[in-house]
């Protein structure tokens, strides 16, 4: 099966066989694994020694996103969201929900975030303390400029929170240059091709020192797992991890490596992008996005107006196909969304493309233009 979603992605053989065994978080040598799974991702993200700290949690996106939140925004504070696309909306409700007070930067959801408007209600409210901003939308895929953005924020003195789940490994990023992030999230199950269970945040040593104690949870407190680090050794989680994630992390880590790291991981997915956006408009579709705001990581496709299409006959139709899609979607207007990222190459997307073509046929879809 050709697994074409934003995440958890298609991975490669030899990190899923990284899995096939036991182990025991506490032993030494499994230790050393996560020790230097946190020192590589750390430097990967163009983090500094002694400056940043990578910090994990066992789990999803979202809960990295919540510990974030609450690790260095306080109890009352004010964040800014730009708020163009699904994923946003998820940070205001993680965010509402602790506590914390959102300020919102509506934009649509077919182009990035523009600078510029960040820049005015940052001027406009001086009591926002934080901007939480969506680096690739997983729900249209555009992508915000996040150096252009970040640097709006760092001339407004302000500090910023980057979800980078759908866009770290494969989208450029320099925590040295950007010294307004106080954390970079992503997961170990999308553009680094790893399996899913384990969140990460890279943070700024002395924003996780000056923030202790203000998370309101344990469980979500980054700046406690910093301290336990401090303690108990690079190596050591509070809680029991998913061992066998880790262990396929660090071969996902070694491919991306070997591949020639993120400026290969964006050049093969920007080829699997172009070969889906334009096969599709070859077969009559409509792309939601103009190829220039469409980023390299997510298609969507507008869904074809003829009554015989509906998603999930699709979707069930291009599975017996051998590739599997998402079952619903997180635009405004009615879409398909494809994944073009995770082990997959150019060639397996011209697969696909001739898949959708025999599915719409099967569905008796002729009428292939937007609804
Ligand atoms: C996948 C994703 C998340 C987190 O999703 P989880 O299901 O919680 O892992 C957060 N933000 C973006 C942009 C994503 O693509």
């Amino acid at each position: 099966m050709l697994l074409l979603i934003p995440g958890p992605v298609q991975t490669r053989p030899e990190t899923r066989a990284a899995m096939a065994q036991d182990y025991a978080p506490w032993d030494n040598d499994f230790r050393a694994v996560y020790a230097e799974i946190r020192e590589r991702v750390r430097d990967l993200a163009g983090g500094v020694k002694g400056e940043h700290a990578t910090l994990c949690l066992q789990g999803c996106g979202h809960f990295m996103m919540e510990a974030a939140i609450r690790t260095f925004i306080p109890a009352g504070g004010k964040l800014l969201v730009p708020r163009n696309g699904a994923y946003a909306e998820r940070a205001v409700r993680l965010a509402t929900e602790a506590g914390r007070e959102v300020v919102s930067l509506h934009a649509p959801d077919t182009e990035g975030v523009a600078p510029d408007k960040v820049a005015a209600a940052l001027a406009a409210d001086p009591g926002i303390s934080h901007v939480v901003m969506v680096q690739n939308e997983t729900g249209s895929g555009i992508v915000n400029d996040a150096q252009a953005v970040g640097a709006v924020v760092r001339a407004a003195g302000r500090r910023m929170i980057l979800d980078s789940v759908s866009a770290f490994g494969a989208l450029p990023m320099s925590l040295a240059e950007q010294p307004e992030l106080d954390a970079l999230l992503f997961t170990s199950g999308k553009c680094l091709e790893g399996l899913p269970g384990i969140g990460f945040a890279i943070a700024r040593v002395d924003r996780l020192e000056a923030c202790q104690g203000q998370a309101g949870s344990w469980s979500f407190d980054l700046a406690d797992v910093y301290q336990h680090a401090l303690r108990a050794g690079w190596g050591s989680f509070r809680f029991t991890p998913p061992v066998q994630a880790l262990a396929a992390f660090r071969v996902a880590l070694d491919l991306h490596a070997q591949e020639g790291g993120q400026p290969a991981r964006l050049a093969r997915y920007t080829a699997n992008m172009h070969v889906l956006y334009e096969g599709v408009q070859t077969l009559g579709l409509t792309p939601y996005l103009a190829l220039r705001h469409q980023g390299p990581i997510i298609v969507t496709i507008h869904q074809p107006a003829d009554p015989a299409f509906a998603l999930q006959p699709f979707v069930d139709a291009l599975k017996a196909r051998g590739v599997l899609i998402s079952n619903f979607y997180n635009t405004t207007a009615p879409t398909m969304r494809i994944g073009c990222v995770g082990a997959i190459t150019p060639e397996d997307m011209r697969g696909a493309v001739a898949a959708i073509g025999e599915a719409l046929q099967e569905l008796g879809v002729r009428q292939l233009a937007a609804a």
